[in-house]
């Protein structure tokens, strides 16, 4: 994917952030001295691509490294030979540093661990502390018991270290199937937390991994790999969202039981994930997404993913105050979209430079303007932002203004052009409506309008206001653009809630993506991919990274101007 240079330094965002829980167990650790410096970690699975909710962990764990000038390690969590891909370990790294993130050296790899952990799994066997089961995965179900009934134990459950360490070493070499043996850790058949009955350590698996090959038939179970990973690498505060709370007291015994033996005895801390309304946000799902064409990949500009964000012309800084504004709490909750877009328009108003395209057009004929004459009058590039100058723009007889700013028989609230009602056109003139053209079916095809020739820049000298100002284009000059209009993915709320006995798949907007044909000023014919705009009044667009050539413009609809957070928020 050939996408423009990360674009952002690493910047811890926003200048007071908030004082949530995880910053303030790690400034106890470092006040107390429990911790010199602190080591977090990013450990995405490599078997999709990042969505917005790994970018909140992205955030939190970069972000508290920077803060607090730590280290935050990247560790490909590629524990599962079936599912991995080296396609999505790329696509992994390039998305967190087009967020303004950097590991430096710190990359690592879970399988570089495989025969380390393996060695933890000998050591606990010969503590006595792990036993090879052949129970069947159904025996295994009959045997488990419930939350108030203890699990029957397994016949191989008080076998020998000796006997075990033989044992594993045939799941090892190859002398069992897959599913005939697994390791499970010998803990407490009573517990009511079942992730303590004996869970499952190791098992077999005749599948080549993408990093180790085929050097392994045995692979660990993500419980048992993670807290020794991150014991591995001395990280201090093992960030994970909610749903490993209960997964907790398991990390702790394990670490606690190889104490002997780990470098560090790291700490796991939950908050609660990134959940967004009108977005679906596991990996798995989005895979569908991207299989069953309902999108054209993972980058499509509707996926949630950072790729997507990307093309759709999001930028990095926004995605990073958006992630500081959500805060970091241990209640699951439902973000609102709006809050997100909010970011992105607050980012693009202040960076966009602005320029005037009609996505609908209506031609206009300023009858007293003479035929042949080409006018280029200045417009200013980004009124919040002087440094970024002015442009020309042509201005001639025809014009084409947006159908929607013209009403025959308009109210009298309706401040845009109606017959005998004055308009000015953005950086030009003030115009009269004076007639309209109709085609034989009725429909209007042209306006014909007069100007002013005193208002030249947008002001009348006599002091004569009006109420509307339109964007427009130059018929004659105007570039044709494809703009992709998109919109939410999907049309419901909240894609957790299947009270209704549907599924994400019923619930896609038919309406995600609207493509049509606008028109633009000339400069946007050459406009860089991945370069952003605004087309005032319209919203904010994004020349396609993979479409837009020069002479032939793609444009995305990043985002519409309307903002409905901030509207809220009044
Ligand atoms: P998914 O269900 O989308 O596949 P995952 O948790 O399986 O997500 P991983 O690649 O295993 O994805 O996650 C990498 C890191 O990102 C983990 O630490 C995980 O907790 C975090 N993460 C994933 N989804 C979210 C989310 N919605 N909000 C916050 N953090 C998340
Ligand atoms: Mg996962």
């Amino acid at each position: 994917m050939s996408e423009p240079a990360p674009e952002t330094a690493p910047a811890p965002d926003a200048a007071a952030p908030h004082r949530h829980f995880i910053r303030q167990i790690i400034a106890d650790d470092l006040a107390s001295g429990k911790h010199d410096a602190i080591v977090t970690r990013f450990p995405p699975e490599p078997n999709g691509y990042l969505h917005i909710g790994h970018a909140k962990s992205i955030c939190l764990n970069f972000g508290l490294a920077l803060e607090n000038a730590g280290k935050c390690h990247l560790r490909m969590d590629d524990t599962n030979p079936a599912k991995e891909d080296v396609e999505y370990v790329e696509s992994i790294k390039e998305d967190i540093r087009w967020l303004g993130f950097d590991w430096g050296s710190d990359y690592y790899q879970a399988s570089d661990y495989f025969g380390k952990m393996h060695d933890c799994a000998l050591h606990l066997i010969a503590k006595g502390l792990a036993y090879v089961c052949h129970l069947t995965a159904e025996q295994t179900r009959d045997y488990r018991g419930t939350p108030t009934v203890p699990s029957t134990p397994s016949p191989w459950r008080e076998r020998t270290p000796a006997e075990n360490l033989a044992e594993f070493a045939k799941m090892r070499d190859g002398s069992y199937a897959d599913g005939a043996a697994v390791l499970r850790a010998k803990i407490d058949l009573a517990s009511p937390n079942m992730h303590m009955r004996d869970p499952v350590l190791y098992r077999i698996r005749e599948t080549a991994h993408h990093n180790t090959g085929d050097t392994w038939r045995i692979y660990p179970m993500y419980d048992f790999a993670h807290p020794l990973e991150d014991a591995f690498e001395k990280i201090t505060h093992s960030i994970c969202t909610l749903e490993f709370e209960v997964h907790r007291p398991f990390y702790d015994w394990l670490v606690r039981n190889l104490a002997d033996i780990l470098p560090a005895q790291p700490r796991q801390i939950e908050f609660a994930r990134l959940n967004l309304t009108y977005t679906l946000m596991s990996k798995r799902n989005l895979l569908e997404l991207v299989k069953k064409n309902l999108v054209s990949g993972w980058d499509d500009p509707r996926m949630p993913t950072i790729c997507g964000f990307r093309r759709r012309g999001y930028t990095p800084a926004a995605i990073r105050k958006f992630c500081e504004t959500i805060g970091v709490t241990k209640f699951n909750s439902l973000t609102d979209v709006a809050l997100l877009e909010h970011a992105i328009r607050d980012d693009l108003n202040k960076t966009s430079p602005r320029a005037m395209a009609v996505l609908n057009p209506l031609r206009v004929i300023i009858e007293n303007y003479p035929e042949g004459q080409v006018e280029w009058l200045d417009a200013v590039n980004n009124p919040e932002d002087p440094a970024a100058g002015t442009r020309k723009v042509p201005f001639s007889r025809e014009l084409l203004i947006e159908r929607d700013d013209f009403m025959e028989d308009a109210p009298k609230k309706f401040f845009r052009l109606a017959p005998g009602r004055e308009v000015r056109l953005r950086w030009a003139y003030f115009i009269t409506c004076t007639g309209v053209e109709k085609d034989a079916a009725g429909n209007i095809t042209a306006l014909r309008c007069s100007y002013d020739p005193a208002t030249k820049g947008g002001d009348a000298p006599d002091g004569r206001k009006v109420k509307g100002t339109l964007h427009w284009v130059c018929a004659a000059n105007a570039v044709p653009l494809e703009v992709r209009l998109y919109d939410r993915l999907f049309s419901k709320e909240d894609l957790s809630d299947n009270s209704d006995g549907k599924e994400w798949g019923d619930h896609l907007n038919p309406d995600s993506l609207k493509t049509i044909t606008g028109y633009a000023e000339p400069a946007l014919a050459e406009y860089p991919p991945g370069a952003r705009v605004q087309f005032e009044r319209v919203g904010y667009f994004v020349a396609d990274t993979k479409d837009s050539r020069p002479g032939a413009p793609v444009f995305n609809r990043t985002v519409t101007l309307k903002d409905s957070w901030a509207k809220a928020a009044k």
